[in-house]
């Protein structure tokens, strides 16, 4: 479907495709119809939709295999759905063969996707199923665009008055390592156009990318920040984080420090709760310490079982959550949702390598 030379239109911003047909002879207001079609009619294939006749005709000679242009369209390798029914979890499998997990959550009939920025992940935390995996590529704009229209095809047809409300960048990968595809594509997914996700209800989670926080706060951009921390000193959290030698946690507090306020926002921190390694209540009075001055919310995450981390999840945080609170800092859990299903980042994926491993060598 898609060659070197071929360029993704799924991942081209409205301005962007208004120029590309401007100077390929069509009007520029045909671009309003080319990106409803694709990003609010969900249209698969353009060129067999009724489109105005010069679109009709440019779409005809230039969109489709072996053609100069191409619509991202991931094919589903497998979809697996948690007992409640609430959790459904796809395996994409995208055109040069990588495969990716995108999740589609119902939480009080709400619907939020969970994409993913890459394929595999650089940054190596110990306990996540992705980082155990390694980096192989980013992914383009138009990968991470196809995510969202993946599974809003899926809610036209399983919940057709429902609309897709969140996005969060909690998939495979480290969004701010990819930092250009992944604005480009939430700029793409916010236009009101198309897929109209409003910025304020899409959340990125870095593991800390310092750099890149700043930029955001810089650039403006409009989305939530959520910081994954997971330890209140550097031997605490580069135990966990090795991407906290590059990036320590003193550097990475003053980091968010500059990002809240110079955008007035609060951070999301992450915790993912380790048995014996971050869940004492000390830790959380560290925590508590560390974030004072700072306007934030701690998200609780149960450990999901992964590689060398089945039994170290944390009983312990009850009391975690408490000191927390006490300390007037805003603390919930995040529900675990679909954790029969390999919920996890990465871990279905993980999962399918590991079946395949197991049939190779039984042959
Ligand atoms: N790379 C980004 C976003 C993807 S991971 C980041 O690290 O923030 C999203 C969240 O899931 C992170 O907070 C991460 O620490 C957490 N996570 C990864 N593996 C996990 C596991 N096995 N159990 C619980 N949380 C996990
Ligand atoms: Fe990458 Fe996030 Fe997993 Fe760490 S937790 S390895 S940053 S995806």
């Amino acid at each position: 479907m898609k060659d070197a030379a071929s360029t993704s239109l799924s991942g081209l911003s409205f301005p962007e495709l208004e120029e590309l047909l401007s100077t390929n002879g069509v009007r520029a207001h045909h671009a309003k119809e080319l990106f409803r079609t694709i990003h609010r009619e969900m249209v698969i294939d353009p060129a067999a939709s009724p489109l105005s006749p010069p679109l009709a005709k440019w779409v005809s000679e230039n969109v489709g295999a072996g053609k100069k242009y191409f619509i991202d369209l991931p094919q589903q390798a497998d979809e697996i759905h948690s007992s409640d029914g609430l959790t459904r979890k796809y395996l994409l499998r995208l055109a040069d063969g990588q495969v990716i997990e995108t999740v589609l959550m119902e939480y009080k009939g709400r619907f939020t996707a969970c994409l993913s920025s890459q394929a595999g992940c650089a940054m190596g935390c110990v306990f996540c199923a992705t980082g155990q995996m390694g980096f192989v590529r980013h992914l383009t704009a138009g990968e991470i665009v196809s995510q969202v229209l993946h599974v809003r095809r899926v809610l036209a047809e399983t919940h057709p008055h429902r609309r897709l409300r969140n996005i969060v960048l909690m998939g495979m990968g480290e969004p701010l390592h990819n930092y250009d595809a992944v604005m480009q594509a939430m700029g793409i997914v916010s236009d009101r156009r198309g897929s109209c996700i409003g910025a304020s209800f899409i959340s990125i989670s870095t593991v800390g990318y310092v750099p890149h926080i700043l930029r955001m706060a810089e650039e403006k951009r409009p989305y939530r920040l959520a910081v994954s921390l997971h330890g209140s000193t550097e031997a605490e959290r580069s135990a966990l984080v090795p991407a906290s030698k590059k990036w320590d946690l003193e550097t990475l507090i003053s980091a968010c420090r500059s990002y809240t306020s110079q955008t007035g926002n609060r951070i999301f921190f992450e915790w993912t709760l380790i048995a014996g390694k971050n869940d004492s209540v000390e830790t959380a009075q560290r925590l508590a310490a560390l974030l004072e001055g700072i306007p934030s919310h701690v998200n609780l995450i149960p450990l999901n079982p992964t590689e060398g981390y089945e039994g170290v999840g944390s009983a312990s945080g009850s009391e975690f959550q408490e000191t927390l609170r006490a300390a007037g800092i805003p603390c919930t859990f995040r529900q675990r949702r679909g954790i029969d299903v390999a919920a996890g980042c990465g871990m279905l994926k993980a999962e399918r390598l590991k079946r395949e491993s197991r049939q190779s060598a039984q042959k």
